[in-house]
Order: structure tokens, then C-alpha cells, then sequence
């Protein structure tokens, strides 16, 4: 399956298979009475917040608004609002399905339960998903938001005054934090384009002068390099970093989830962080806690809720650079994930595992109980393992 969004372990595509491309099917319905959108299985996060901003109302989708719809929310979907809204598939109602044996179902809490759990976390494992219906809340259209970025010297001091400060932080306050570089982009200075920094991405889901105070301390530490936080329209702020990670370059990534940031943690950041040789490379790190601490472990397929953070590594070099580049950015990979492993904490994002991962880490990223769970429903409703070509669920 494609829906013409953004998959780095290159699992859309097969040889010797079927693909489907839903990528003509992006159309959006919202009704601003009941709060719910109709959303097609190849529309991408722009086409979401574009209708729903519309009504200002969103849903919780991912960072970047040239992912899909149709991976991104089966895998379970992180994003700004999160904390303040639940992941995707916390807001997801009801999905119509193609079953593996040609059917076509509506699951939701009513109908096909087993297949609704399962499809909130299951990824790709259960059908094709060719409507997903979602809750929307009211936010912005105008938040608080933007990054601020510090130089990749200050790691060690922000990472400490992060710790705290999210901490204690509002449901509204959605964070990522990034380690690279300064992107080139035209509302940066070119002196600071690609210099090595630590950035946090924030996103206030409420009223844009309770944001502001939020932030003020975040913005008032150290001497940053640049700080880009400004009310700004939501869906802007969900398109500013989509021309650092376009379709058609090259990535290899790894992820973990982590029990906290200890000093350890700090240090293997502030060590790995930055040694990546091209300057596109990066880490990204996500905060959980708030509402989706809160659904309890086994209502949705999803692992990992208890997780306060979730890092993901990502090598990026262009296609016309060199394959030994490219081996070194995959070698940085693996030695960033390597210096964080004896810190994980339960469950890795099953979204942000690559083509190379193996069955053990898919069971990982479930925990045994969700994953068990998974594999009965996969035996029902997938039992030949049709749907195969993704972070795979056996049936059992
Ligand atoms: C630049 C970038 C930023 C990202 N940011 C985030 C983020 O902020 N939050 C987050 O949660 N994840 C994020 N991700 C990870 C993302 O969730 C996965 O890469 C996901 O697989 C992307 O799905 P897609 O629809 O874009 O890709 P596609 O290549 O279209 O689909 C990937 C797989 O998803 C399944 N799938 C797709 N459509 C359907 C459907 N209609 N029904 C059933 N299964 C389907 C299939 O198994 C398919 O092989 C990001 C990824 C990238 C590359």
C-alpha cells in the first residue's frame, strides 16, 4: 500500500506483489457540528489541517504535512498535539477497512472491535484503510510556536534545563527536540545555515498568550543562536520543516524509546549527537506524558505510552553523494542507537523502525501482551499473512 505519503523503510513498494496506490484518494469531509472529519487512506497531514484549519479545528497528526495519513495513523501518530489530544489513533472513531480476503468492513468501537483495536497501533498488518474518521478539537487557528536553537556546545546545559522544564509543562505544550545543524531555510540567517545545534520545536495548543508564557523561560535560557517562536498559524507551523526531510534523498534511521533523560542519557546525546559527517543528518526527540500517558496500555494496539521520550536517528545524504557517505551516516546510526541503549525504556515506535529490524524488534515495540493480542487478530483477519510487506505481525 501507498498513499503517496513518506516511509523511510522503503516497505510501500514490493517486487513480485500488489501495490495499491491511494494516492487519488485524498479528499477530506469535515463537519464542524460534531467536531469529525472523513478523511480518504491516501490523503496526506497538509490535506487534514488544510479542511479542518479551515473550521479551526485539527486532529493530532505528524510533524511533517508530506507524511500520510495512512501509515502514520495506523502505526499509533505523534505529533504536536499530543500531549493535549491523544495520539491519532486515540482520536480515531471509526476506519472502513479492505480485508485481506476482499471484504470491505467498518471498524470502530461498535463493529469489528478486535479489528478497530488492532488497527490503532497495528500499522499496515490489517487492511486497507480506505476512510479514516477522526475527532477534531478546536486549536489555534493562531498558536504559539516555532523552535529555538542553541549551539551544539550548549547541548549538555539545555538538555538539564529541558529536563525540568518539561517536567512540570502544560498539556498544550507539544515539544520535539532536534540535534544537527541550523537548517537553510529563508527565514534563517545564511551565517547560521548548517552551523551544529541543539534545537526545541514547541507548539502551544491553547490560547496564544497563555503560550507565550510558557515559553518564556525556555526562550529566556542561555544565548540562543536564533529563536523562531512566534503565534504563527497552526498549519504553518505544521509545513516549517518539511523542506528539511523532502521526498527522493536518501535515509537509513533507528529509534528507541527512553525511561528519562539521566545524565547518562545527557552525555550520550551531547556525544553522538553531532557526528554524523552530513550535515542533513539528525536526531529528533519526542516528548509523550500528558494524554497519552493517560489511555491505558492495552486499550489500543499502540506500545509504549509510558514512555516519556522518543528519539529517533536519522542518516540523510543526497542521491547524487557517495555510497561511502552513506555507510558513514548508517554507521552513525547504529553507534548513536548503541551509546542509548542501555537506557530504553519499554516499546519503540513501530513507525519509526527501518526495513532491517527483524521480529523481535516489532514484538518489542508492542510489549508481549499487545503483541500476543495482534497476532490473534491478525490470524482472523489476515490469516495467510497477505499483508506481509511491513513491520510484520504473524499470524498465531
Ligand atoms: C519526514 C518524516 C517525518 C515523520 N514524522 C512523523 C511524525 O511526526 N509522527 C509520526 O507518528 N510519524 C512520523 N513519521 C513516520 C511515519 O509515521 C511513517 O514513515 C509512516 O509509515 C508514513 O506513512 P505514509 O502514509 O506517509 O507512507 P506510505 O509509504 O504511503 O505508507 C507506509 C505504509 O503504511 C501502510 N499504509 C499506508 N496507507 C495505508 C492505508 N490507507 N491503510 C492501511 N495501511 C496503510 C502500508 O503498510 C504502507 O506500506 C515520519 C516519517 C518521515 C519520513
Amino acid at each position: 500500500m501507498r498513499g503517496g505519503g513518506h516511509n523511510v523503510a522503503g516497505i510501500a513498494l514490493c517486487d513480485d506483489g500488489l501495490v495499491v496506490d491511494l494516492s487519488p484518494m485524498r479528499a477530506v469531509l469535515v463537519d464542524p457540528v460534531t467536531r469529525t472529519a472523513r478523511v480518504q487512506g491516501g490523503a496526506l497531514w497538509g490535506d487534514v489541517d488544510h479542511e479542518t484549519q479551515a473550521h479551526g479545528l485539527a486532529t493530532t497528526g505528524g510533524i511533517v504535512s508530506h507524511t500520510g495519513v495512512g501509515g502514520l495513523t495506523p502505526g499509533g501518530g505523534i505529533g504536536w498535539l499530543m500531549r493535549r489530544h491523544g495520539l491519532a489513533v486515540d482520536n480515531l472513531l471509526a476506519a472502513d477497512v479492505v480485508t485481506a480476503e476482499g471484504s470491505i468492513v467498518r471498524a470502530s468501537t461498535y463493529e469489528h472491535p478486535d479489528l478497530f483495536w488492532a488497527l490503532r497501533g497495528g500499522g499496515g498488518n490489517f487492511g486497507v484503510v480506505t476512510s479514516f474518521q477522526f475527532a477534531l478539537h478546536p486549536v489555534g487557528p493562531t498558536v504559539t510556536a516555532g523552535p529555538v536553537f542553541w549551539a551544539a556546545d550548549d547541548t549538555a546545559d539545555v538538555l538539564r534545563f529541558y529536563r525540568d522544564f518539561v517536567a512540570d509543562a502544560a498539556d498544550e505544550l507539544g515539544t520535539v527536540v532536534k540535534f544537527g545543524t541550523v537548517p537553510p531555510l529563508p527565514v534563517i540567517p545564511e551565517e547560521l545555515h548548517w552551523r551544529p545545534a541543539i534545537a526545541v520545536g514547541c507548539c502551544y495548543a491553547g490560547g496564544v498568550e497563555a503560550g507565550e508564557r510558557a515559553l518564556r523561560d525556555l526562550r529566556a535560557f542561555g544565548s540562543p543562536l536564533i529563536d523562531l517562536i512566534s503565534p504563527m498559524p497552526y498549519a504553518d507551523h505544521q509545513r516549517s520543516i518539511d523542506d528539511t526531510v523532502p521526498h527522493g534523498w536518501h535515509y537509513y534511521w533507528k529509534a528507541t524509546n527512553l525511561d528519562g533523560l539521566s545524565d547518562e542519557v545527557i552525555d550520550a546525546v551531547a556525544g553522538h549527537g553531532y557526528a554524523a559527517r552530513s550535515p542533513r543528518s539528525y536526531a529528533g526527540m519526542f516528548h509523550f506524558g500528558g494524554a497519552v500517558a493517560r489511555v491505558p496500555r492495552g486499550a489500543t494496539a499502540f506500545g509504549g505510552r509510558e514512555a516519556p521520550h522518543a528519539v529517533v536517528i536519522d542518516g540523510v545524504w543526497l542521491p547524487d553523494e557517495s555510497d561511502e557517505l552513506g555507510a558513514a551516516e548508517t554507521a552513525w546510526v547504529r553507534a548513536f542507537l548503541d551509546a542509548l541503549e542501555p537506557h530504553p525504556a519499554a516499546g519503540v515506535y513501530v513507525n519509526f523502525l527501518d526495513a532491517d529490524e527483524g521480529t523481535v524488534r516489532v514484538r518489542e515495540a508492542y510489549g508481549d501482551q499487545n503483541h500476543r493480542r495482534l497476532a490473534e487478530v491478525k490470524a482472523k483477519c489476515d490469516p495467510d499473512n497477505a499483508f506481509h510487506v511491513n513491520q510484520n505481525i504473524p499470524p498465531a
